[in-house]
């Protein structure tokens, strides 16, 4: 005998005991199925879900909805009251049921496969409109998503971390990230840029494990570095050499910004619309940029001498060991400190407060760019929620994009 369409749904909704599908009802013009369940039950009574003794039916909570995977192009509702015990002990609870998790208004099925169409779209925006969900319920499924995930991860192996700072929203808004770097995931997330963010990540990963740490990768900005050195005291430092990349490359930009405005005062437009060719990597010119670039370099002007010098650095990170990128480095140093041009000398003497920091790079060849996969998907949350309002949202995508999380519910 064929099945009836409530038994299909049951098979389909992998439903036992007490959960029996009572009606199916097709309303065509909205173009949504609704699927009434009813618990049946048996003597034994039901479970509460904080303690898991059986007792008997004390009633039924108000009727609630959840959203399911669509059938054919039908939108699908489940539509159950709940029943509820009376615990001696934890009072009058509604039990526990298999489609759904708790104050969630969608069964597991159709969380697992938001959270998958979310991660595989573009933008949220998009992956959201495809699920025809309102930003609200996105944010709650991407929210639930992150705390399973949190709940169920392991960070015992954790001992090469990244610490790092990404602009938030508009104006002077940071926030502080940790990263394993082995893992490639973005750890926590955490407000400002401050010796107690700082602080606030190594407490997350635990004090245990802080212990453990083998290597931090981070910048020569002393609010993280003189937490970090308390927080994970047997951790090396290694100033990362994007970092120090950075800096060069703001001293370089200094340098043409001033000669700029003496040469123009001159009369001369020789350095105007430079700014990019300074900063490039060689290895990425054009053959237009060469023969700029020869053309300002052969004219002797300051900020081809700071260029130089800021590319001669690269060499420091491909020397063989700590000793040979000492002795590179006194010779880089001597060069840059007789210069004559400021923000270069500025630099180089950072660099040198930090040398020893910088030659840990020998034993641990870490930078924060090992998660650099993470700069451009933060960037495009950033960008496609055009400043976000909260901080906890931005850290829950974040978490939900660069957590390496397990997200899925487990199904029953
Ligand atoms: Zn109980």
């Amino acid at each position: 005998m064929a099945e009836s369409l409530e038994q299909h749904y049951r098979r389909l909704l992998g439903l036992e005991e007490p959960w029996v599908v009572e009606a199916v009802n097709l309303e065509l013009a909205a173009q949504r199925v609704e699927i009434g369940l009813r618990a049946e039950v048996k003597a034994r009574g039901l479970k509460c879900p904080q303690c898991g003794k059986w007792y008997g039916l004390y009633d039924h909570a108000p009727e609630r909805r959840w959203r399911h995977l669509d059938t054919m192009q039908f939108e699908t509702v489940l539509i159950a009251r709940i029943p509820r015990v009376n615990c001696p002990q934890h009072g009058v609870k509604t039990i526990e049921v298999p489609w759904a998790g708790k104050n969630s208004r969608f069964t597991l099925m159709f969380e697992a496969f938001a959270i998958r169409v979310l991660q595989a779209c573009e933008t949220i925006q998009s992956g959201a409109g495809l699920l025809r969900l309102d930003w609200h319920s996105t944010h709650q499924i991407m929210e639930r998503a992150v705390e399973r995930g949190l709940q169920r991860r392991r960070t015992e192996t954790v001992r090469l971390v990244g610490i790092d700072e990404k602009s938030f929203g508009y104006g002077q808004d940071y926030v502080s990230l940790m990263t394993d770097l082995e893992q490639s995931r973005v750890l926590e997330v955490v407000p400002d840029r401050t010796a107690e963010a700082c602080q606030e990540l190594w407490t997350r990963l635990g004090s245990e494990q802080s212990h453990k740490v083998e290597a931090v990768s981070i910048d020569m900005w002393e609010p993280y570095l003189s937490t970090t050195a308390q927080a994970a005291p047997h951790a090396q430092i290694v100033h990362d050499k994007f970092h120090v990349a950075k800096h060069l490359n703001e001293a370089v930009d200094r340098v043409r910004r001033a000669e700029n405005r003496q040469l123009h005062a001159e009369g001369s437009d020789l350095l105007s619309g430079t700014k990019y060719v300074w900063l490039k990597n060689p290895k990425n010119w054009h053959q237009t940029d060469r023969l700029k670039f020869q053309a300002l370099c052969s004219c002797g002007c300051k900020v081809a001498k700071a260029w130089q010098l800021k590319e001669l650095f690269r060499e420091f990170w491909s020397c063989f060991n700590s000793t040979e990128a000492e002795s590179f480095f006194d010779r880089w140093y001597s060069w840059a400190i007789r210069c004559r041009l400021a923000p270069v000398k500025d630099v180089a003497r950072m660099l040198k407060v930090h040398l020893e920091n910088l030659l840990t790079y020998f034993t641990h060849a870490i930078s924060n760019a090992m998660t650099e996969g993470f700069n451009s998907k933060i960037q495009s949350l950033k960008h496609a929620a055009r400043g976000f309002r909260t901080f906890a949202n931005f850290r829950i995508r974040i978490l939900f994009f660069c957590g390496r999380l397990n997200l899925y519910p487990s199904t029953h």
